[in-house]
C-alpha cells in the first residue's frame, strides 16, 4: 500500500479521533471541532462495528499516527512479539523511538511529518553520523543533533527560537541553546500517551 497523501484532518474523521497529524497546528486550529463527520456520504443510520472492525481501526490509527505503511508496522509487530515483555508496549516503544518521531519528540520539527523531512534531507545526525532513514531505530544514550551545513538554514535558526514553546518528554533531554538531544531511557508505556490501545492491535494480529 502507497503512503497515503491525502488530506490527514480526513483521516481523524474517519476515526473520530484527533490523532495530532498536522502536529503543533492541531492545537491551535482544529477541523474536528468544526466538521466531525465522517468524510464521505451522509449515513442515516450509524453502524454498529464488529470487534474486527474495532481492532482494525485501532490499528490504522497507530499506523497513521506514526506515519507507518503496513508492512513496515508488520514487522514492529513480530519484532514485538519476539521481543521479552508486553507486546503492545514493546510495539509502542519501538514506535516512539523511530528517529523521525524523536525528532519530532524533541522539538526540532512541528509535526512528524516536518521530521521526516527533516530526515530525509539529510539534516540531522545520530550519535555524530548523517543519518537520512526516518526509521532508524534509536536506543536509550543515543544522541540526536544537525549536521553543520543545517545550523546555516533559516529553518534551523526558526526553530532554535521556537525551542522555548515546546517541551519534550521526561525520557529525553534536550538541550535548546545547542539543539542537541539525548534518550535518557527507551520509554514507558505511561510516558507515551497514545490514541490507540496497543492490546487491541495485538488481538487483531494475532487471530
Ligand atoms: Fe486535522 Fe490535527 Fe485536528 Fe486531526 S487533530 S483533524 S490532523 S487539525
Amino acid at each position: 500500500m502507497a503512503r497515503y497523501t491525502g488530506p490527514v484532518c480526513r483521516i481523524c474523521r474517519r476515526y473520530g479521533d484527533k490523532l495530532m497529524l498536522k502536529g503543533d497546528k492541531c492545537v491551535t486550529k482544529c477541523t474536528l471541532d468544526k466538521r466531525s463527520a465522517p468524510p464521505g456520504m451522509p449515513q442515516t443510520r450509524r453502524r454498529k462495528l464488529s470487534d474486527r472492525a474495532l481492532q482494525l481501526r485501532e490499528k490504522q490509527k497507530a499506523r497513521y499516527s506514526y506515519g507507518v505503511l503496513e508492512k513496515q508496522f508488520v514487522r514492529y509487530y513480530k519484532d514485538a512479539v519476539r521481543h521479552p515483555g508486553v507486546t503492545g508496549e514493546n510495539l509502542v516503544r519501538s514506535l516512539e523511538l523511530r528517529l523521525d518521531n524523536i525528532v519530532h519528540r524533541m522539538g526540532f520539527a512541528d509535526s512528524l511529518k516536518q521530521a521526516r523531512q527533516l530526515v530525509l534531507h539529510g539534516h540531522i545526525m545520530l550519535n555524530g553520523r548523517k543519518t537520512d532513514v526516518p526509521s532508524a531505530a534509536t536506543k536509550a544514550a543515543d544522541v540526536i543533533g544537525w549536521t553543520a551545513t543545517s545550523k546555516k538554514t533559516e529553518y534551523y535558526k526558526t526553530a532554535q527560537a521556537n525551542m522555548s514553546s515546546k517541551s519534550a518528554p521526561s525520557w529525553l533531554n534536550v538541550d535548546a541553546a545547542q539543539m542537541t538531544g539525548r534518550i535518557v531511557a527507551a520509554p514507558g508505556i505511561a510516558e507515551t500517551p497514545t490514541k490507540f490501545d496497543p492490546a487491541v492491535i495485538v488481538e487483531y494480529y494475532s487471530r
